[in-house]
C-alpha cells in the first residue's frame, strides 16, 4: 500500500487528514452483540493501514482519480437454511457507496448472488437510486466496458486451501465461488481492487494473512478442520476493516464526499433507513438475530447506525466550512 499522496492530489492539511482518519475511527468503533466474535476490529484496521493515510483516504484518492468507467461491487452472502437468500450487510452499503460513485459519472454494477438478484433490484427502487445496476455473479465478466475498479463489500473468500467458512469458523459452500478468481486475476492485470470486510474472513484481508491470523488467534479457528481456519486468502489492492462492513461502506462514500468536497456524494441517514427498513421485508435477515421483524445491522439497531451516518455527514461538513480564523 502507497503511503505517498498519488500524483493530482494535493497533500491534505494536517485537519483534513485528522477528519479522514475520524471517519475510519467511527467506523471501526464496535458494538457487537455477544454472539459475534469482537475486539478484533481496531487491530485489523491498524494492521491494514500501517504507518501510511487514513485507509478512507487513500481509497477515495484511487477512486477520485478514476475516468468514468465501469466500477463493480462484489457482495452478498447466502448460507443456507440461516441466511436463505440474502444478510444486509453488504448489499446496503454497495447501494450506498455505489449511489456516490453514480454520482461521479461511473456505470456501477451490484454484482450479487444469482437469488439476490430480484430482491436486490427492488431494493435499488424502493430507495430510488440512479445508475447502479444489479448483475447476476454467475453471469458476470469483466470483459466489455473499461473496468475501472473492483470492490468487495462483505464477501467471503476462500481461505489458502480454498474453503470458505463463516465468521464462526462454519464451512460455506453456497453462493458462487467465482469470486476469488475473479479478484485475484483483476490484482495481477493492475485493476483497482478494494475489500472492506469485519472480520477478516472477507476478500481483501488476504494481503495481510498473518496479521489477520495473530490478530484474530483463537477465533480463527474452523470447524471444518480444513484445517486451515477462517482467515481470508484473497487479496485486494486496497483493503478497509471496519466494525460492519456496511458501515465501512458509509465511512467510504462520506470520504469520497470530502476527498472531492462535494458533501452531496455521502451517506444520508433517510437513505440508510430507507434501505434497512426495505431489506426484511425482501429477504433480507440481520446477521446476528436472523430475525425479520429486526431494524438493524449485524445486531446493531438502524437508530445507532443512523447516527453513525449522522457523525459522519458532521464529520465532512466541519471540515468543508470555510471560516475566519479566530481571532484571539
Ligand atoms: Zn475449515
Amino acid at each position: 500500500m502507497t503511503t505517498e499522496p498519488a500524483a493530482g492530489s494535493p497533500s491534505p492539511s494536517a485537519a483534513r487528514l485528522q477528519a479522514f482518519d475520524s471517519l475510519d475511527r467511527l467506523s471501526t468503533v464496535e458494538l457487537r452483540p455477544p454472539n459475534l466474535p469482537g475486539g478484533h476490529v481496531a487491530r485489523l484496521y491498524d494492521a491494514a493501514r500501517g504507518g501510511g493515510d487514513p485507509i478512507s483516504r487513500r481509497i477515495a484518492v484511487r477512486l477520485g482519480e478514476l475516468d468514468r468507467s465501469r466500477v463493480a461491487i462484489f457482495t452478498g452472502v447466502v448460507i443456507p437454511p440461516h441466511l436463505p437468500m440474502a444478510e444486509i450487510d453488504g448489499p446496503i452499503g454497495a447501494i450506498v457507496l455505489g449511489r456516490s460513485l453514480a454520482m461521479l459519472g461511473h456505470d456501477v454494477e451490484v454484482v450479487v448472488e444469482s437469488c439476490q438478484v430480484g430482491p436486490s433490484q427492488e431494493l435499488v427502487a424502493q430507495a430510488g437510486v440512479d445508475g447502479v445496476a444489479v448483475v447476476d455473479g454467475a453471469l458476470w465478466t469483466a470483459h466489455g466496458a473499461r473496468l475501472g475498479a473492483a470492490i468487495a463489500i462483505e464477501k467471503i473468500s476462500a481461505n489458502r486451501r480454498g474453503v470458505r467458512h463463516s465468521v464462526l469458523g462454519t464451512p460455506i459452500d453456497a453462493g458462487d465461488p467465482a469470486t476469488d478468481r475473479t479478484f485475484t486475476e483483476l490484482l495481477a492485470r493492475g485493476v483497482l481492487t478494494i475489500g472492506i470486510g469485519d472480520a477478516g474472513n472477507e476478500i481483501g484481508f488476504g494481503s495481510l494473512q498473518d496479521e489477520v491470523a495473530e490478530i484474530l488467534g483463537r477465533a480463527a479457528a474452523c470447524r471444518c478442520g480444513c484445517p486451515d481456519g477462517i482467515v481470508a486468502a484473497t487479496a485486494t489492492e486496497l483493503v478497509l476493516p471496519a466494525a460492519i462492513s456496511n458501515l465501512g461502506a458509509y465511512g467510504l462514500a462520506a470520504a469520497l464526499s470530502l476527498h472531492l468536497e462535494r458533501a452531496e456524494l455521502g451517506p444520508t441517514p433517510e437513505l440508510v433507513s430507507t434501505l434497512i427498513e426495505a431489506a426484511p421485508r425482501l429477504g433480507f435477515l440481520d446477521g446476528a438475530t436472523l430475525d425479520p421483524d429486526f431494524r438493524g445491522d449485524d445486531g446493531v439497531p438502524l437508530e445507532a447506525l443512523r447516527a453513525f451516518v449522522i457523525i459522519m455527514g458532521a464529520i465532512v461538513d466541519q471540515s468543508l466550512r470555510d471560516m475566519e480564523a479566530r481571532p484571539f
